[in-house]
């Protein structure tokens, strides 16, 4: 079968399997497993993901063997044949016939090769792959001081109150106000801000109605878990993600979408914002075929 189709055939499977699991804790954690690759593999689009993480659950870091090589790795003897696929699409620009306006529409796919980090080996000059933002763990201060940079970069003002209602941790209005009680630690403070950041990235008042009540909690809790283990943050609880058990498969991929896109946008007003504070190479993909949402 030709790898492309192969490869669509792949999340059409999974979606169908997810959709189709009766068993709740089955589902949660396959889903749970799933947000783990995506705290990985956010650069790459959601499709993408799956892939991946279907292809080879335990990869922790992948790229192109182009990019391995410019990070100092080469590919370990026979390990060619073991590529992950993955789509790259391809786009061609048409002009609308009434408007006159010229647009990008995806034309076709075709397969990308890449390889996890077990398949490379480390030359002379290799590069460290860890970059200081996904070490955030222990250090709960620095932590909240990223994460509120980050808010300033989205446009998100964090204000501390004292005296939100008892047991409510926070809130966000929906319109780029973050409240946060000002009596929490600050670690719980960083865990409650990430959550409250997901909403406003996600669920801009306009957008709110499109979700249920439970989408909207189930994609803020699924992408604060994914942000937090990328930066590093031990979340002792993963959470139910019952919102999403039971539901059909459009449902399932539009959830998954609206997480991925959530996971993507904070953790780039992460990277950014560290890497405005000291210079560093971003190792992960960032290649031509990690290109736009596949
Ligand atoms: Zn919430």
């Amino acid at each position: 079968m030709n790898p492309t189709t192969e490869s669509l055939g792949r999340i059409d499977a999974w979606l169908d399997r997810l959709a189709g699991e009766t068993d709740q804790a089955r589902h949660s954690a396959e889903f749970t497993a799933y947000l783990v690759a995506m705290s990985r593999f956010w650069r790459y689009s959601q499709a993408n993901t799956a892939l991946i993480w279907l292809q080879r659950p335990t990869a922790t870091m992948v790229n192109s063997k182009k990019r391995w090589a410019g990070l100092g790795y080469t590919l370990k003897a026979g390990e060619w044949k073991n590529s992950i696929h993955i789509l790259c699409p391809h786009f061609t620009k048409t002009k609308d016939e009434q408007t006159g306006e010229e647009r990008e529409t995806l034309a076709y796919f075709v397969t990308g090769y890449i390889y996890a980090l077990e398949q490379v080996e480390p030359g002379p000059d290799a590069q460290s792959l860890t970059l200081r933002w996904q070490t955030m763990g222990d250090h709960h201060g620095a932590l909240y001081r990223l994460l509120e940079r980050a808010c300033a970069r989205l446009h998100v003002r964090v204000e501390l109150s004292l005296d939100l209602p008892r047991g409510l941790e926070g809130t966000s209005d929906g319109r780029s106000v973050i409240t946060l009680n000002g009596h929490a630690s600050i670690g719980d403070r960083a865990q409650t801000l990430v959550h409250e950041l997901a909403h406003e990235v996600l669920h801009p008042t306009a957008l709110r109605p499109q979700f249920t009540k439970r989408e909207v909690e189930c994609q803020a809790e699924a992408v604060s878990y994914c942000v937090l283990t990328a930066l590093g943050v031990e979340v002792p609880n993963a959470p139910q993600y019952l919102a999403l058990y039971g539901v059909s498969r459009d449902d399932l991929k539009r959830n998954a979408q609206a997480i991925h896109m959530g996971v993507k946008r904070i953790l780039e007003a992460v990277e950014a914002v560290s890497q405005a504070a000291s210079a560093g190479v971003a190792p992960g993909g960032s290649d031509a075929e990690d290109g736009r949402a596949a």
